[in-house]
């Protein structure tokens, strides 16, 4: 049974099981969308599941119990806009979801599926008590094979594992060249030395970091909330690693470490970094989430007025997450001037078919606020050369 309150505030849309029928403004906007991109790249994808089917995920027992409240709605919004219907099936189900998304999709596209590691402490060993869930590599790197021309895997390592090298010189032989941190959800210090060796093999391997940073609020451990920090991620980028941000880092604020640990909006450390040219090459940042309620204000704005860094933006959807209807609100984007009001109708058409789809055009259809005429450039789409995957 489907509560009609977390269906409004999911995923209030419909995947038809045939394609869909655009109305020509929607069919229009798609068209606009996809000029020019042979294949587009979704940097920023997560795989999940309930371990229900699947012995490679493992959820912690608290995430889905009453006793957090506010947990367990979180779980029932994110199940719901994932297209779990039945939590017996929910390996399953999240899969078809996003398989069939991906099929309707009118444009080529390639989609960086994400793993999910278990915390650790710094001596080595496994925290699961901290852990809200765990999806591994061998899961995402088996999925990936069923549509290899569209799917990338991405592993998560954690650098305290005592095995940690030799984890990523596994994944690297078989071809994975990305790896997946969210500090604040994970427990890794990225400044730590420890990741020392870590870092020094990635490079070796040419390997690149994604990685979430900023305030977390999916699934934050509270407690390692201040390791979203963007400025921790020095000590990568000083070895030579490259490492790429998620969100451009923008929510929250952060110490700003570098000058006596003052609050800084996290979003402006993120650029501090991002305008030394030592970095140039090495530190890139992802759109994903940016366009959601809580990141459209500051943040996005600031991302919109530095230009001169938009080479270094890379396009991700965070799915599921443009699948909750709650979290991008369409209205404010266009009050904030980043959208034109024509855009709404075929927009919200777009969304209630394919969620996926509608985050790739709606990033494609906004423009800065300052400037009706300037878009995110083309490249900020498409793949990286200089990362490589
Ligand atoms: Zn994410």
């Amino acid at each position: 049974m489907r509560n009609p309150l977390i269906t409004l505030i999911g995923g209030n849309f419909k995947t038809r099981k045939k394609s869909a029928k655009w109305s020509p403004k929607a069919q229009q906007l798609i068209a606009d969308a996809s000029d020019g991109l042979e294949t587009f790249y979704d940097y920023h994808m997560h795989l999940l599941g309930l371990g229900t089917k699947e012995r490679d995920i493992w959820v912690n027992p608290t995430v889905l119990s009453l006793i957090h409240p506010f947990d367990f709605l979180k779980a029932k919004v994110f199940m719901n806009a994932s297209g779990i219907r039945n939590k017996k099936k929910a390996d399953e189900q999240y899969l078809n979801q996003l398989f069939q998304l991906i099929e309707k999709i009118p444009i080529a596209g390639k989609y960086c599926l994400f793993a999910w590691e278990k915390c650790y402490d710094l001596n080595g060993e496994v925290n699961l008590k901290d852990t809200k869930i765990h999806i591994s590599n061998d899961y995402v790197f088996r999925i990936c094979q069923r549509l290899p021309d569209k799917l990338v895997p991405v592993v998560s390592i954690h650098p305290y594992r005592t095995d940690a090298v030799i984890e990523l010189e596994k994944w690297a032989k078989k071809g994975v060249k990305m790896v997946k941190w969210m500090p604040a959800t994970m427990g890794m210090d990225p400044s730590e030395p420890r990741c020392v060796p870590f870092y020094q093999k990635m490079k070796d391997l040419d390997m690149v970091l994604i990685s979430h940073a900023g305030e977390e609020e999916t699934v934050p451990v509270e407690k390692f909330q201040p390791l979203n920090n963007p400025l921790l991620f020095r000590l990568p980028l000083e070895i030579g690693t490259k490492v790429i941000l998620a969100h451009c880092a923008g929510k929250g604020d952060g110490k700003d470490l570098e000058n006596k640990g003052k609050k800084v909006p996290n979003h402006e450390l993120f650029f501090r970094m991002m305008d030394e040219p030592r970095y140039e090459g090495k530190l890139f940042g992802d759109i994903s989430a940016l366009a959601q309620a809580n990141r459209c204000g500051a943040p996005l704005r600031t991302v919109f007025e530095q230009k001169e860094h938009h080479h270094k933006l890379l396009y991700g959807s965070d799915y599921p997450l443009p699948a909750i209807n709650s979290a991008i609100s369409l209205k404010l984007l266009i009050k904030l001037g980043y959208l034109n009001k024509e855009d709404k109708s075929p927009l919200t058409e777009i969304y209630k078919n394919n969620p996926l789809l509608f985050s790739f055009v709606l990033f494609r259809s906004m423009h800065d606020p300052n400037d009706e005429n300037y878009r995110l450039p083309i490249s900020v789409f498409s793949y990286h050369k200089s990362l490589g995957i």
